[in-house]
């Protein structure tokens, strides 16, 4: 007998008969001689609409009445799920991020889990009891409600399965694994079988959203028996593990896009010390990350440094550096919003120096222009102009995975 967490997203509890879907698999499971502790997303699209209900009322309310808020979505799924298992006769039990002892920093809106008190769910799981938890959420020290950002119920299960070192968490969600590119935009993307911690952090921090970016770093970092699979098609899904067995015949392992991207250009600042500190060290104040830099050669006394940041921070970082343009001294900032980045990421790329040269090759034949490059040893990013960045992931997949054999419908 073992512990297995598994967790299921918002398309897998979106309606009636996907709560029965998903107390189907909790109780098979169990049935199995497995302990079971489920982790669930609020149902479809139910974090999107409380986004909405809120702006109706107030667009400035504060991030802990929005977390009270939006906590709420997981609640209803979770307590759901457990109606549908106590209808299948099993003892099950739905507990809430403080009931389950999920405890997390004060970061409103993008709480990181500081520990969890494992208690009250080894009692339930003692006495046979399937544990339903809320994901997405915790509690600060305050006593409040937190949620962990946007997507951030993959991180609850891999916490939980960390803390109750499970033997495995499995991460349902509606398409049957990791892909080589988003499935449901590009055309010939196969499954993985296999793929490494460090490619899929690479992968979901550069915008596949399969996956949470924590959930990965604290799956690597804990050693997690990590596995994406579908709660439809019951097939085999990915695993995610340190090493992986077999190397791909591609030195890429996958193709992700980021739309969450701006790009700001300081023009006309003085060629000399000190001027990116002064700049970055002011943003870093701020807690506003800055992704790629880029800084022209000088043109007599003058250069330009251009960087991006996510584009919600765009005003942000707009707005500080302008209050502070006496002290940087520059002539004016570009901003330019309509653009996207768009990765490969491959363990096999750090000694294969054709890779990035085969993705711009496949830019140039498609006619799309880069802006911005940049490489560490398992990525090659670009951003490209917004609207050409589907058609960038198609060319860049075709390239190193194969034309698409289209089917005639005839
Ligand atoms: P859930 O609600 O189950 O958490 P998400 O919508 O967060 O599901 O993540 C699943 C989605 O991620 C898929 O429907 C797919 O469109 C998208 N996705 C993006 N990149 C990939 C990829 N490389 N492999 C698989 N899915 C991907
Ligand atoms: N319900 C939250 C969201 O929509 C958390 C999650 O689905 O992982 O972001
Ligand atoms: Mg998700």
């Amino acid at each position: 007998m073992g512990l297995i967490v598994q967790k299921f997203g918002g398309s897998s509890v979106a309606d009636a008969d996907r709560i029965r879907n998903v107390a189907r698999i909790i109780t098979e499971t169990y049935k199995r001689g497995h302990n079971v502790v489920a982790v669930l997303s609020a149902q479809g699209d139910t974090t999107d609409d409380l986004i909405a209900k809120a702006a109706e009322i107030n667009p400035h309310a504060s991030k802990r009445e929005m977390d009270m808020l939006l906590s709420t979505g997981e609640q209803i799924s979770c307590s759901l799920c457990a109606m549908a298992v106590e209808a299948m006769g099993l003892p099950v039990v739905s507990l809430t991020g403080w009931q389950a002892g999920v405890q997390s920093n004060s970061s409103y809106g993008n709480a990181r889990i500081n520990r969890i008190v494992t208690e009250r769910i080894l009692t339930e799981l003692d006495r046979r009891c399937i544990v339903i938890v809320t994901g997405f959420q915790g509690i600060n020290k305050y006593g409040d409600i937190t949620t962990l950002g946007r997507g951030g119920s993959d991180t609850s299960a891999v916490a939980l399965a960390a803390s109750l070192h499970a033997d495995l968490c499995q991460i349902y969600t509606d398409v049957d694994g990791v892909y080589t590119a988003d499935p449901r935009l590009v055309p010939g993307a196969h499954k993985l079988d296999e793929i490494t911690f460090d490619e899929m952090l690479e992968l979901a921090t550069l915008g596949a959203q399969v996956l949470h970016n924590r959930s990965v770093e604290m799956a690597k970092r804990y050693n997690v028996n990590l596995e994406v699979l579908s709660s439809f098609s019951g097939k085999p899904g990915t695993r995610v593990k340190e090493v992986v067995k077999i190397m791909e015949k591609s030195h890429v392992s996958g193709i992700a896009k980021d739309k969450n991207v701006a790009r700001l250009a300081l023009v006309g600042l003085a060629d000399e010390p000190g001027i990116a500190f002064r700049i970055f060290s002011l943003l870093a104040r701020e807690k506003i990350n800055v992704d790629i830099i880029l800084q022209s050669i000088g043109r007599g006394d003058k250069k330009d440094i251009s960087f991006t940041v996510a584009k919600s921070d765009a005003g942000e970082a707009t707005r500080i550096l302008e209050e502070n343009r006496e002290y940087i001294g520059f002539d004016h900032i570009d901003v330019n919003d309509k653009i996207a980045k768009v990765s490969i990421v491959g363990a096999g790329m750090i000694n294969n120096p054709g890779v990035a040269s085969s993705m711009f090759e496949a830019l140039f034949n498609a006619g799309i222009n880069i802006h911005m490059i940049s490489t560490s040893e398992i990525k090659v990013s670009v951003l490209v102009d917004l609207d050409d960045a589907d058609r960038a992931v198609q060319v860049v997949h075709n390239k190193f995975f194969g034309e698409v054999e289209l089917q005639s419908a005839l």
